[in-house]
């Protein structure tokens, strides 16, 4: 029988039941330490009892009433969002995705209200990822992610990412703006070289043109800072931030400059769902708990000991893991002499789960939450599989 649910996905024979801090339970007893989050989504852990508490209190006052009325809680989540970022401006959405077509729109838009209607191009990076919609895969710009879904949306154009050279050699009359991830999830935690990213920034004001950020896997803590922008000394006018932002929630964001922002006016983008009191009062619970003093001073000591473990059993593993790549905790293992997905099973036959990504690497995103235990007990999982591989290797 065809199934109920659209066969849109490769899953794991597995169903969970119960989650708490970094663990899950499956339905026949085993447990999991989540090395994947959801795929860099529930960054504080499975069940935070600040979350559970702050989304179940809203639930018992209002659910939704959309955005034909004041939602108090998008005001305050949007204060804070600005508070902590370049940002002066937020529109609520609920995926990724939609936040990047936010972004998308505002570029085509911001050029038209300037009098410059013909700048609607956008230099995109090969190997990114930006969704699934037909604007967002066009974005990607990924064959995997095109075929069968001609036409491919016009205005997107893609460069080696980390090349500057080439980008400034794609700039035209219509291009509208740059956006890159600064750090490629999807593409294999390919980070981008810091004075790149830098020069972007330079290039977009050079040429006049949006600098936008995909923020989606990276925001939120995920790097070691609130947004990995700020790793550096320079901001994009727009960004996109989803994943982790509700702790498991559905929400994403658009966050913008006031200049970049003004475009829009009432009517001119929207959603029914987006920002709704039950999305905000998990985004501000999530929000409040990683700009407390000390949480990412904390995943930054955290990072730093997972990363050091994960370099000791690399130089042990070489010809199984040829390099640890990423940044804070969206960490990557890039695999030689080993399929990822075959690396991935073991690692889930062994209790950990992580998530697979491009150029053959497996990520560990895991939760924001995790202390030694955690560390300890997920180097010590992938000790044993990567000796067990290398033995079976010779
Ligand atoms: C996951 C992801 C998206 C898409 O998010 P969805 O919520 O799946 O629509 C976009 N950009 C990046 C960088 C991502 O990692």
């Amino acid at each position: 029988m065809f199934p109920v649910v659209m066969p849109t996905y490769a899953r794991a024979d597995v169903a969970f039941e119960k989650g708490e801090g970094a663990y899950l339970w499956a339905e026949d007893g085993r447990r999991f330490l989540d090395f994947g989050s959801g795929v860099a989504v529930t960054a504080l852990g499975h069940c935070h009892p600040r979350l559970v508490a702050a989304l179940t209190a809203q639930a018992g006052r209002v659910w939704h009433t959309s955005n034909m009325y004041r939602i108090p809680g998008q005001e305050r989540v949007a204060a804070k969002l600005v508070e902590h970022s370049f940002a002066d401006s937020v529109f609520f959405c609920n995926s990724g995705a939609e936040a990047m077509e936010c972004c998308l729109k505002i570029a085509r838009k911001y050029h038209d209200e300037s009098g410059r209607p013909e700048r609607y191009r956008v230099i995109c990076a090969n190997g990114a990822f930006h969704g699934r919609t037909l604007a967002t895969i066009a974005a990607g710009g990924q064959e995997k992610h095109l075929k069968g879904f001609a036409p491919v949306m016009d205005g997107f154009d893609h460069v080696p990412y980390g090349n500057l050279n080439a980008l400034r050699d794609a700039i035209g009359a219509e291009t509208a703006a740059i956006l890159v991830e600064p750090v490629q999830g999807e593409g294999g935690i390919v980070r981008g070289d810091p004075d790149y990213l830098r020069r972007l920034r330079a290039t977009a004001d050079e040429f006049g043109l949006l600098l936008i950020f995909d923020e989606v896997q990276t925001g939120i803590g995920r790097t070691g800072r609130l947004f990995a922008y700020q790793h550096l000394d320079v901001a994009p006018d727009v960004m996109a931030v989803a994943k982790g932002l509700g702790g498991g929630f559905p929400v994403g964001a658009c966050l913008a400059t006031e200049a970049a922002a003004r475009c829009l006016t009432p009517g001119s983008h929207g959603s029914t769902f987006g920002g709704n009191p039950l999305a905000m009062a998990a985004a501000e619970a999530v929000l409040d708990t990683v700009t407390e003093p000390g949480f990412l001073d904390r995943v930054n000591h955290v990072a730093a000991s997972l990363r050091t473990g994960l370099e000791t059993l690399q130089a042990r593993h070489p010809a199984v893991i040829e390099e640890v790549r990423g940044q804070g905790l969206m960490l990557g293992l890039k695999c030689g002499a080993v399929e990822n997905i075959a690396l991935m099973r073991r690692l889930f036959d062994a209790g950990l789960l992580t998530v697979a990504a491009g150029d053959n690497v497996v990520r560990l995103l895991p939760p924001l939450i995790i202390g030694e235990t955690e560390t300890t007990q997920a180097l010590d999982i992938l000790a044993g599989v990567l000796a067990d591989l290398d033995g079976a290797r010779s």
